[in-house]
């Protein structure tokens, strides 16, 4: 079906599925857009704000208002040790003030917001006769159904972080998940944690980090929200009942890092896509093409193993794997392995890029 056959859309959520889909929709369209929050404020809910500049390449310039710092590397650290560090000299990724992101969205899309309202699909189908229904609502859409994993995000102040154009990624042997400092400027910063733990270790996990980092000595905490991610990755299961399903309600997620503002957006930027092709059912097909499903799957089959293995690292056969092509885990991290990862990965040495093509064909298969 195509946009013409419907009087407008009405869009279940604002995050950043929901409100990409009414910014990109008004921009290619002509159409009457609803878009129904359950929240007072879009965006409010437990996030690192860490978005990766290649959503433009989707969307376009995202609004200069929302951005909060410009990233341009990161350390990731195995049992306290430095292992990768990579370094840029563009933007690899933004800081956003994402309830702002979401604000600037919606008010370029003139879309009419109805803020604190939670609406069910049948409620909106029922109201909004006519119009094509879209889900974004995010992991509460069939929970049942989701594997969810727990993550805790404290925003602080106060901070000295003297590099404040890194991003930093710790993790420890025997925990499946990480913890994250995600800096907007030198003195605030989210620093947060996702995995499989419960909420207490996790917590506990958080807290040890602060208190022990000089960086944080005199920090204040000012904000602490928890909330769930989905690490299924896309299954059918979540694809509506002749309704489209998009962001992480279609569970549009990276499972290994936690990612899912940029998946959710080119979701929403895919049914637009499909509906620009004249048929919303093509969306999936769309989606495919963007490397996005296939970039998924791998990392799902990724997380699946090193749960099997019970996270057991080896910092210094990581260390030595990375050595010299950092690039590599960038690559991994923001799902863009495949066989070019491969020849790029040649100058490196021969036994690495054998490695890589191994680990490809294992996980995307
Ligand atoms: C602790 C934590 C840290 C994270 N950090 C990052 C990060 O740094 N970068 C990143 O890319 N991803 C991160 N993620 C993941 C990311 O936040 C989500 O995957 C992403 O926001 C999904 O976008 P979405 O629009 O699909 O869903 P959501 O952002 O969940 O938006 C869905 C919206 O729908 C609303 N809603 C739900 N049901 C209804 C209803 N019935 N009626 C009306 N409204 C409804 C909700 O209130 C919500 O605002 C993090 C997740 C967690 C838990």
């Amino acid at each position: 079906m195509s946009i013409d056959d419907y009087e407008g859309m009405v869009v279940i959520g604002a995050g950043p599925a929901g409100s990409t889909l009414a910014y990109l929709a008004k921009q290619r369209f002509n159409t009457n857009i609803v878009v129904y929050e359950a929240l007072r404020r879009p965006g409010l809910k437990a996030c690192g704000w860490g978005l990766l500049r290649n959503v433009e390449d989707y969307i376009g310039p995202i609004p200069r208002e929302a951005v909060l710092n410009n990233i341009k590397g990161f350390r990731i650290y195995v049992d306290d040790e430095l292992v990768v560090d990579y370094g840029s000299k563009r933007t690899i990724a933004y800081m956003v003030d994402r309830p702002l992101l979401m604000e600037k969205l919606l008010e370029h899309s003139n879309a009419e917001v109805l803020l604190g309202h939670r609406i069910s699909v049948r409620e909106a189908v029922r109201i909004h006769q006519n119009y094509l229904p879209v889900i974004a609502t995010g992991f509460q859409w069939r929970p049942r159904d989701r594997r969810l994993i727990l993550g805790i995000e404290y925003r602080v102040e106060d901070a000295h972080i003297d590099e404040p154009g890194l991003m930093e990624v710790w993790t420890w042997s025997g925990i499946v998940g990480y913890l994250w400092v995600f800096p907007f400027n030198s003195r605030e910063a989210h620093i947060g944690i996702g995995g499989t733990l419960p909420y207490a270790e996790l917590k506990r996990l958080l807290e040890e980090f602060i208190r022990r980092d000089k960086r944080f000595e005199n920090t204040r905490i000012v904000d602490r929200l928890s909330g769930y991610v989905t690490v299924n990755g896309l299954d059918e299961k979540f694809l509506g009942p002749g309704i489209p399903v998009i962001g992480e309600a279609m569970g549009a997620v990276f499972p290994l890092t936690g990612e899912g503002m940029r998946p959710s957006m080119i979701s929403a930027w895919s049914l637009i896509e499909a509906l620009k092709q004249g048929n919303w059912r093509k969306y999936i097909r769309v989606l495919q093409k963007t490397g996005l499903t296939k970039s998924i799957k791998l990392q799902y089959k990724m997380l699946r193993h090193i749960e099997k293995r019970r996270a057991h690292l080896n910092v210094d056969k990581l260390r030595s794997l990375v050595k010299d092509c950092e690039w590599l885990v960038y690559e991994l991290a923001f799902g863009k392995m495949n066989t070019w990862t491969v020849l790029r990965a040649l100058p490196c040495g021969l036994k690495k890029a054998l490695i890589i093509a191994s680990l490809i064909r294992r996980y995307s298969g």
